[in-house]
């Protein structure tokens, strides 16, 4: 009898099933202390801005803080000037300028804000160099945090924090002194006596610090920053970045000081790694322009003194433009086109704009009137049978002492004022004057007639505005 066919069991094919986070799993970054010449550029920039930032809201102007913006009672104040929210053109105007030096300066010579000024680097940096005094560099950084927890730790993770707090809840306290009068705000803290804003704003300011420099860190930049973004259209063939000279680095590999690096065949590169474990980012500036990048020049410093170690030329990473590499320009090639049309149009343009505003903050008059019409009352017809219409005018004196001003009115034959000619307004206030004008019935047309108001600081001739306002005839 013939055996029954029997059909192979069908082979299975098992698939392992890996499970992938959407999500990258961020690895902690331990920048290795740099010095050099770029280095010494970024503490100056972070000396200079935190002292304006610390130092400016304990100047005082005219018996009052020198930098204050306050909200409650709708005046900013910078040194002699006092602004109003009518002033927002100001505020525009210098929100232009920074757009437009921005421009500018990315166009010349890249991420230069992000490298040294901005508040993201600067407490970065702060924080960083806290973090070093206390838990050393970085291979002791990793060490560190690669041991269990023990007292030591402890005391050192626990000193680090204390001194990051204490930083991140005086940058607090700083930021609302602009706010509220800081001399103010250190009596309240003495006397416990602090308002729910104020310590609202003072602790979330303080956190947001914390957590940014100490925690965020190149994550601000890489994720949440736009401008690292939208940098990438500014930047031209012609723009200074940081950039490594690969035509020079490769072939790269380890060799020995003594070794003849051309003969066997190595490019100047000894891939020690440090420009990497210097990079506040963790990027490899070897691998090209990254939009990580924030043009912080540590990997310049740290590649320059490798460079030195070796006895080869400094720069193989450094300040060069995309021309330049291509082209094997020299420094004078570089500068020259930093001359170029997009720079020029920039340049121009915001040489006019600044030129324009120092002009009107040198001529503005330290006065402001609005004219409102008295819609209870029209026109109506008084004893002498003149026209009467009455008008609200809001007089603002915002100059910082109190004044006395002169009003009149021209626009009509015989116009005049039939009620209070001068009025005295405190310093930097604002004050509502009903103004009562007459007029002869046949001194205009009937119907809406175009007239004048003039108000003059008595004692103070060149503090004069000139307002417009309908009269009404019937
Ligand atoms: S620091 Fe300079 S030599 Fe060292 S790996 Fe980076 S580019 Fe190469
Ligand atoms: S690659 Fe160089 S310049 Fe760019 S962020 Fe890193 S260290 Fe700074």
């Amino acid at each position: 009898m013939r055996e029954p066919l029997r059909r192979p069991a069908p082979k299975v094919k098992v698939i392992p099933i890996v499970e992938e986070s959407l999500y990258e799993v961020q690895k902690k970054i331990y920048p290795r202390a740099v010095t050099g010449v770029f280095a010494t550029w970024r503490w100056i920039l972070v000396w200079a801005t935190q002292l304006v930032f610390y130092g400016l809201c304990w100047l005082e102007w005219n018996g009052r803080q020198a930098v204050l913006f306050d909200l409650v009672h709708r005046k900013f104040y910078i040194f002699g000037l006092v602004f109003w929210p009518q002033d927002v053109f100001y505020l525009a105007v210098l929100l232009i300028i920074s757009a437009l030096a921005l421009f500018l300066f990315t166009a010349i010579a890249g991420r230069l804000w992000c490298g040294y000024a901005c508040p993201q680097t600067v407490y970065t940096e702060i924080f960083m160099w806290v973090e070093r005094v206390i838990e050393g560099d970085r291979m002791a950084r990793m060490k560190l945090d690669a041991q269990p927890m023990s007292a030591r730790k402890l005391a050192l993770k626990s000193a680090k924090h204390g001194a990051w707090a204490l930083i991140a809840l005086w940058t607090g306290f700083t930021f609302v002194g602009y706010f509220t009068p800081i001399k103010t705000l250190v009596q309240e803290t003495i006397a416990w006596n602090l308002g729910p804003w104020e310590t609202f704003w003072i602790l979330f300011y303080g956190f947001a610090t914390w957590g940014n420099a100490g925690f965020m860190r190149e994550q601000v930049c890489k994720y949440m920053c736009p401008y690292a973004r939208f940098q990438g259209v500014m930047f031209d063939p012609d723009t200074l970045i940081v950039t490594y000279d690969a035509e020079r680095g490769e072939p790269r590999g380890s060799r020995s000081k003594k070794t003849d690096h051309r003969a066997a065949g190595l490019g100047d590169c000894v891939d020690c790694g440090i420009c990497v474990q210097v990079c506040p980012t963790g990027i490899d500036i070897r691998n090209g322009l990254q939009y990580e990048c924030i043009g912080c020049s540590a990997c310049i410093d740290a590649c320059d003194q490798v460079m030195d170690k070796m006895g080869y030329p400094r720069g193989l990473i450094r300040y060069s433009t995309e021309n330049a590499l291509a082209k094997h320009w020299g420094r004078k090639d570089i500068l020259r086109h930093v001359l170029r049309p997009r720079t020029l149009v920039y340049g121009a343009v915001l040489s006019a704009i600044v030129i324009a505003f120092a002009w009107a903050l040198a001529t503005k008059v330290p006065l402001k009137v609005d004219v409102i019409r008295d819609r209870a009352t029209l026109a109506r017809e008084v004893e002498d049978g003149r026209i009467e219409n009455v008008f609200r005018l809001q007089i603002m004196n915002t100059a910082e002492e109190p004044r006395r001003f002169a009003i009149g009115v021209v626009g009509l034959e015989g116009i005049e004022i039939a009620s209070d000619k001068t009025v005295d307004i405190p310093a930097a206030t604002t004050q509502s004057v009903s103004v009562r004008v007459r007029a002869e019935p046949g001194a205009g047309s009937r119907g809406s007639n175009r007239i004048l108001f003039e108000v003059r600081a008595v004692g103070h001739e060149d503090v004069f505005v000139r307002e417009k306002a309908s009269f009404l005839l019937p």
